[in-house]
């Protein structure tokens, strides 16, 4: 027997717990400190009404013989939610056939599942900084990684690079609206990326997973809102950020029919649709009857107004936060797009420098840069998805604690 070696090659991560320890040893140290964690990307308002009286309706279906579920009919999931799925594209004018929506237990998942069906032998194309499970996928398979820098000259929005070993890459991650930087690509920046996999024969893993907070036009919501996208993109989409799911647990996965590959040596032609639907099909059950009922109901009109609602308080947190840093004058960029939002440390301080004197001026807690990757040094993250009165209370001591500068 043997193992992956590559498990030996992954990093630890230590970015959530050292944080965790530093703020458990603070509190310890100064018991009478009030504590505000702006540093989590997990959402904090509960589920939608419309959504928990859809999950309540389809746990009593579950108890009774005649609408009782079991195997579901398809392991891409019931016609039902992709179906509501394909109408909410089509709401934004894209166009696509439900055999392209597959269902999933979360974005984490299919992220590192779709892996499967490339080579290890591909080169993968990652932003830095970047959201760690990309990187983390990549290692335990072994593939290259080649890191495209983000950062302040390019607005966080990396491009296809123009030479070098990038320029070979297979599969590019793009995650828009960034986590963690909040950027986020307009069309015309995804344009470019899509014409350049086309023509370098290279495939996009788009994550969208923040695709609910755009709110500014000409900024994209999917890529598939760019002509050619659906030859060269897969889309990653997740229920957690859009509908509070992240302990719910409930995704989809666009996998465009168009993408199919032939091999120059062995002419062999194969769709990726395809592949995906076999892998999905033997390595996979399905998504809980229960929850995909409960997804569907945030597509309803109830469901999309009580969204909204949520989303909403969460944008105000983002616009509270930014108000304070402009106040404080400290550059800073996303949060009108996205719950994060992503800024320079005053004062040439590092990452973790920020990170202590935050917590010691301000006693505010949020996640240092670095921790998403080298070009992160410097830059510090602050999420929106806090209970909106702690985030107003922070935000006042962040401007009062900056101007001390
Ligand atoms: N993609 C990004 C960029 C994320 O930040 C996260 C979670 O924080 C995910 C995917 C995971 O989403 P899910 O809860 O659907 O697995």
């Amino acid at each position: 027997m043997q193992l992956n070696q590559h498990y030996a090659e992954l990093k630890e991560s230590y970015l959530f717990s050292d944080i965790a320890h530093k703020v458990s040893a603070y509190q310890a140290a100064h018991p009478e400190a009030d504590v505000i964690r702006l540093g989590i990307g997990d959402v904090t308002l509960p589920l939608a009404a419309p959504v928990v009286e859809a999950l309540h309706a389809a746990v009593a279906e579950m108890g009774v013989k005649e609408t009782f579920h079991g195997y579901l009919p398809t392991e891409q999931g019931y016609d039902f939610l992709r179906e509501a799925i394909r109408d909410y594209y089509a709401g934004r004018g894209i166009a696509l056939d439900t055999a392209e929506i597959f269902i999933s237990d979360g974005a984490k998942s299919d992220l590192g599942n779709l892996l499967d069906l490339f080579d290890t032998e591909n080169t993968v194309l990652v932003p830095d900084p970047v959201y760690p499970v990309y990187v983390d996928d990549n290692v335990m398979a072994g593939r290259h990684i080649v890191y495209m820098p983000a950062n302040a000259e390019n607005g966080f929005l990396p491009m296809p690079p123009a030479g070098g070993e990038g320029a070979l890459a297979d599969i590019v991650y793009l995650c828009s609206p960034n986590n963690p930087t909040g950027a986020v690509y307009s069309r015309e920046q995804l344009k470019v990326w899509v014409d350049w996999a086309r023509a370098h024969d290279a495939l996009i893993l788009f994550d969208a997973a923040y695709e609910c907070f755009v709110a500014e036009a000409g900024k994209a919501r999917s890529i598939y809102e760019v002509e050619g996208a659906k030859d060269c993109a897969v889309e990653v989409c997740s229920f957690s950020k859009m509908a509070g799911f992240t302990g719910t647990r409930c995704g989809w996965t666009v996998v465009p029919q168009g993408i199919v590959h032939e091999d120059a040596e062995t002419g062999l032609r194969q769709s990726l649709n395809r592949m995906w639907l076999r892998r999905q099909t033997t390595k996979f059950n399905g998504v809980a009857y229960i929850v995909q009922r409960g997804a569907a109901a945030v597509f309803t009109p109830e469901g999309r107004a009580a969204i909204e609602k949520n989303l909403d308080y969460y944008r105000k947190n983002a616009a509270v936060i930014a108000a304070a840093l402009d106040e404080a004058g400290v550059w800073y960029c996303g949060g009108k797009n996205s719950p994060y939002i992503w800024l320079r440390c005053p004062a040439g301080m590092g990452s973790w420098q920020f990170f202590d004197w935050l917590l010691d001026t301000a006693h505010v807690v949020g996640t240092p840069g670095a921790g998403f990757g080298a070009c992160g040094e410097g830059y510090f993250r602050l999420t929106a998805f806090g209970d909106a009165a702690r985030t107003a209370e922070a935000a006042k001591r962040l401007t009062a604690a900056l101007k001390t500068l």
